[in-house]
Formats: C-alpha cells, structure tokens, sequence
C-alpha cells in the first residue's frame, strides 16, 4: 500500500476531526433554525400569496371586463334585433290577421211585403240613398250572400268605387264566387257582387272593408280601407247582360249616394301593371246609364219637393 494514501491512519484521524467539525456547524444551524423561524421562507411565502391574490384580482377583473363586454355585446345584438323588428314591422303594410273577422253582424230578416215593395221601388228610381244595406237586404233588394272571413273594419274613410269583372276559368254564378272566397281568415272578396241573372249579392255591409285591390300596386292612393268593390259576373267571352248592367247602375247610383263617393274606376285602371278587369266593359254606355238615373233622381227630388211645397 503507497505512502500518502486516503487509507493510513494519518489521514483517517484527519478526516474524523474535519467531519466532528461539520457536525458541530449542522447542529448549531439546526438549533439556529429552531430559535429564529426562517424569515426569508416567510418572506418569499408572503409575497408568493401576494402574488397569488393579485392575481387572482387580475383574473376576476379580466373575467368581469369580459363578461361586460359579452353582455355589452348582446345587448347591443338584442337591441339591434328589436330595432330591426321594429323597422320591419312599420315596412309591412298595416295588414294584421287579427284584424280580421269571420263574420260582420247583420239582422237578415225580411221586412213586411208592402215595405220590401217600396224600397225595391225607389232602389230602381235611384231614391234608396236614405235606407241602410242591411234594410235592403231585409227587403230582399239584396241578396245576402255572406263572406266567411276576410272581413275587417275599415280603418279610412270611404272615398272610392273600384268595379270588377269575376273572369274566373269556366262560367260561375255570384254563389260560387263568393264559396270560392271563402277559404281562411283573410282572403279576396267584394261587397258586392252583380250576378248575370240581374241580382245583387251583398257579401258584406260596406261599412266593413274586403281585400279586393293589391295596395302595393295600386295609384292614386287607393286601398281596400278607402274602397267600395263591386264585381260582375263574367267568364271568357261571355257579355255582360242587359239586366246585369241595369242592376251595376242602380247599386252605383245607390252606393255613390249613400257614402258621398265621387270616384268611379276599373280595377285595371288604379291598378294597371297587373289587373285589366271589368274586361270588355262599355264604359261610355255606363256613363250614359248613370247619368241617366242621375237625371232621374234629380227629376223625382225635385218634383217630390214641388209636392212637399204644394
Ligand atoms: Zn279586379
């Protein structure tokens, strides 16, 4: 074994007194440690919770920020959803389903003979201006052919007659137009209807309103609010009747009266770029007939005034 190795005992008792001296230092550290609790752990421990709970402040206010910020948003979204509602709502025309009616009251029935006689009577001269619809349909001058909704009440005041031919596919009376109507809530119709035999079909009183025009398409501010429809009975190339065209002067006469309506158009007329009904309507004939009437009317008020007079 060499001189000078880690194992002689020289060495040996060098060793033993370096790992006493080792021993003593571990112990004092550890008896240190016991009187002074480390202040430095708590320190760093101190500030690692401080971090900790700014953090965490950090975290909730982000979390705040960003949850304000969703709300903001849908708020906004939500807002922005009823504004947009809201402007759709006044774009579409004011026409509500719940305005609508299935049946408008009316007391049908019929008045004595000899009063019936009358009305019908002064209907023909054009004197009936002072009796309501419902008396004439009472006195059976017109015919009660009721629609089953698309019956609302009018919401402007009555300024227009639009008239109507029925041009459906194949010849149908003034019944099965109307049944034909009669389909939902809201649907199309008239208040009247002149049929080929000469009889006046009143499906509604005209103080309620039908859908008889598109008032998105028609001029001179028509709508089914301000408007009186009259349709006449008539299919491919049938003609108008003699006392079919005798009866549309008469309730014109009557209707204009009534109501105080200065406007007479066609359908085709106030609404051109998709209607041309009534189709092969005679226009001047019209005229002549009404004024005719008109004459008429004025003649008898004048000499039944003469008479009052004596
Ligand atoms: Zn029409």
């Amino acid at each position: 074994m060499a001189a000078g190795s880690l194992f002689d005992v020289k060495n040996f008792s060098r060793l033993s007194q370096m790992a006493k001296r080792w021993q003593l230092i571990f112990s004092l550290m550890l008896v240190l440690s016991f009187v002074f609790p480390s202040t430095a752990y708590s320190r760093v421990s101190k500030s690692h919770s401080a971090i900790k709970r700014t953090t965490t402040k950090m975290v909730t206010r982000t979390t705040t920020r960003t949850r304000k910020v969703a709300t903001t948003k849908s708020t906004r979204a939500k807002t922005k959803k009823i504004a947009t509602r809201k402007r759709t709502a006044k774009k579409r025309p004011v026409r509500v389903a719940s305005r609508f009616m299935w049946y408008a009251p009316i007391n049908t029935s019929p008045l004595n003979p000899a009063v019936s006689a009358r009305l019908g009577a002064n209907f023909r001269r054009g004197l009936a201006s002072r009796y309501s619809p419902q008396d004439l349909v009472r006195a059976g001058v017109f015919t009660h052919s009721p629609l089953r909704g698309g019956i609302r009440p009018r919401s402007q005041q009555i300024s227009h007659l639009i008239i109507h031919s029925t041009e459906t596919a194949s010849p149908a009376d003034a019944r099965t137009v109307v049944k034909s109507w009669n389909h939902g809530l809201s649907h199309p119709g008239t208040q009247y209807i002149v049929d080929r035999d000469g009889r006046i079909h009143q499906t509604v009183d005209p103080k309620y309103a039908t859908i008889h025009v598109n008032e998105r398409r028609t001029l001179g501010g028509v709508t089914n609010d301000n408007s009186i429809g009259i349709e006449i009975v008539r299919a491919g190339s049938q003609k108008y009747t003699q006392v079919q065209l005798a009866s549309l002067v008469q309730l014109v006469d009557y209707v204009q009266e009534r109501y105080g309506i200065r406007n007479i158009y066609g359908h085709g007329q106030i609404q051109p770029s998709t209607r041309t009904d009534p189709v092969a309507f005679n226009w001047n004939l019209f005229s002549r007939n009404l004024a005719t009437i008109r004459s008429a009317t004025t003649q008898t008020a004048y000499k039944e005034s003469l008479d009052e007079q004596g």
